[in-house]
């Protein structure tokens, strides 16, 4: 008789360190789950199962409103709007490669490095779509065609290089130093943000008068408040340090934070469009939209020089998980260590039980 067995979940002293989430102590997944253990708990309650949810039913929202954007678009010649539909088209591929991060991220040490390597990297890419649709749609008057503008993008490229580097190298700090890998990763995200968002700001707080009648304004204003709510949950991890072992399946902060992102990207996207239409006759007659050949060396250089850097990340977190300077570590040690580093290696029985 066929039976279907239920993974067994682990607490935060059974799996190794890497694996550990502050303020989270019970329903942590084997760390050496096969692929179809890890789909499978998309189905099971365990502390990651909300983290994939709350990006994976956004994802189908937003290829939703790519494919009606693409449907009512000429995309051959409506050169006007193509920066929209890169800027939606990379608003589907973060939260995508977000659940699958999350829901692979358990296959082992590697798996999770990379996982999560890729997933800052969908995140860097989103930065720079956004950076595409403002640069085209929402710049202030005073700041079109101005070297600020004629360099936003370049910059931007470079920002979000930088950053997939800084977010990924943050990784191999985790143990060592938990406090500067937070600080690294917060600093990733936020620096090419801000860059992004200088045209924003300038509207929003130096020049607000010049938008009064600007319905996308207030969409900007609730994208930045709910930006920051995002980065305040992200790096304070609240609640669950205020009470850890409470909000281990439902509540975390890392849930929270990807809610808030989500809805974030929900106004930007609101604000960009009316910014689109509202200012289009301007727009048309103050600058050049951009040339394919533009976004496409933009969009290019980005995922070349960031798969470059990631294959490097990986081959050094394949270099350190391997076991560097302990080739006395026999492979079945090394994944005996993996799945209980706080007992002997003698004691193989601790494989016994995967799931119950
Ligand atoms: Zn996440």
């Amino acid at each position: 008789m066929l039976s279907l067995k239920i993974p067994r979940l682990f607490s935060i002293d059974q799996v190794p360190q890497v694996f550990h989430e502050r303020g989270i102590l019970f329903g942590y997944r084997h760390p050496q789950s096969s692929a179809t253990a890890c789909v499978l708990s998309l189905f099971q309650m365990t502390n990651e199962t909300l983290n994939i949810w709350t990006h994976l039913l956004p994802f189908w929202f937003f290829v939703w409103r790519f494919v009606t954007a693409l449907y009512v678009t000429d995309i051959q010649n409506d050169t006007y709007s193509w920066p929209l539909l890169v800027y939606m088209c990379t608003s589907c591929v973060y939260p995508l490669a977000s659940s699958c991060a999350h829901t692979f991220s358990c296959m082992s040490k590697n798996a999770r490095h990379i996982c999560y390597f890729l997933d800052y990297g969908a995140v860097n890419l989103f930065s720079l779509g956004s950076a595409i649709a403002y640069s085209a749609y929402t710049f202030p008057e005073a700041l079109v065609q101005t070297p600020f503008h004629d360099y936003y993008i370049v910059l931007a490229v470079l920002n979000t290089i930088l950053s997939t580097g800084l977010s990924c190298y943050s990784r191999f700090l985790e143990i060592q130093k938990p406090r500067l890998c937070k600080v690294l990763r917060v600093l990733a995200f936020a620096y090419p943000y801000t860059w992004d968002s200088l045209p924003i700001f300038y509207r929003l707080f130096l020049f607000p008068d010049e938008d009064i009648e600007n319905e996308a304004t207030l969409y900007h204003q609730k994208h930045v408040v709910m930006t920051l709510l995002a980065s305040v949950l992200y790096s304070a991890h609240l609640p669950e340090c205020l009470a850890p072992g409470c909000f281990d399946y439902i509540g975390h902060s890392h849930q929270l934070f990807h809610v808030c992102v989500i809805l974030a990207t929900h106004l930007q996207m609101e604000a960009i469009l009316l910014d689109k239409t509202l200012r289009k006759e301007w727009l048309m007659t103050a600058f050049k939209p951009f040339s394919f050949s533009q976004i496409a060396v933009a969009v290019m250089l980005q995922l070349t020089l960031s798969a470059s850097y990631h294959i490097r990340q990986q081959r050094a977190t394949m270099d350190y998980s391997r076991g560097a300077g302990r080739p006395w570590l026999t492979s079945r040690a090394c994944a005996l260590e993996t799945l209980n580093p706080n007992k002997s290696l003698e004691k193989p029985s601790s494989l016994v039980g995967r799931s119950e």
